[in-house]
C-alpha cells in the first residue's frame, strides 16, 4: 500500500478519491475522521490521507491525479484512436484506453465552455 495524496482540505481529498475510484483504483483513506484531534496533534498529522491499496495501481493513480489536478480548466480532448470526446480530467480515453495525445491539435474545441 502506498500513499498517493494528502491535503488538509478533506473535500479536496474526497474529490481526488472520487476521481481515482471512478478509474477502478482501490483506495484506503486514513485520518478521514481525525479532525477532532487537531488540538493535540500537529495539523499535518491529522490530514486525511489517500493510500492506493495495490502497488500495481500506483503509477496509473499518479498519472490520473496529475492530469486531473493540472487540467481542471483545460479543454476537452478527442481520442486519436477512436475519436471519442474525453473530459479534460481523463489521462486516457475512457472508451478505448488509448493515451491522451500530447499534440494540442487534438483539443476538442467544440466542447469548450
Ligand atoms: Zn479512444
Amino acid at each position: 500500500m502506498r500513499l498517493i495524496y494528502t491535503n488538509e482540505n478533506r473535500l479536496i481529498v474526497a474529490n481526488v478519491r472520487n476521481i481515482l475510484e471512478a478509474a477502478g483504483i482501490e483506495l484506503t483513506m486514513k485520518n478521514e475522521f481525525a479532525a477532532g484531534g487537531v488540538g493535540e496533534l500537529s495539523p499535518f498529522e491529522v490530514w486525511p490521507e489517500l493510500w492506493v491499496a495495490r502497488d500495481s495501481d500506483y503509477e496509473r493513480a499518479i498519472r490520473l491525479l496529475d492530469s486531473s489536478l493540472s487540467a481542471r480548466n483545460a479543454p476537452s480532448w478527442r481520442c486519436a484512436n477512436c475519436g471519442e470526446h474525453n473530459d479534460p480530467s481523463f489521462e486516457i480515453c475512457w472508451q478505448c484506453g488509448h493515451d491522451r495525445p500530447k499534440d494540442a491539435a487534438w483539443v476538442d474545441t467544440s466542447l469548450q465552455r
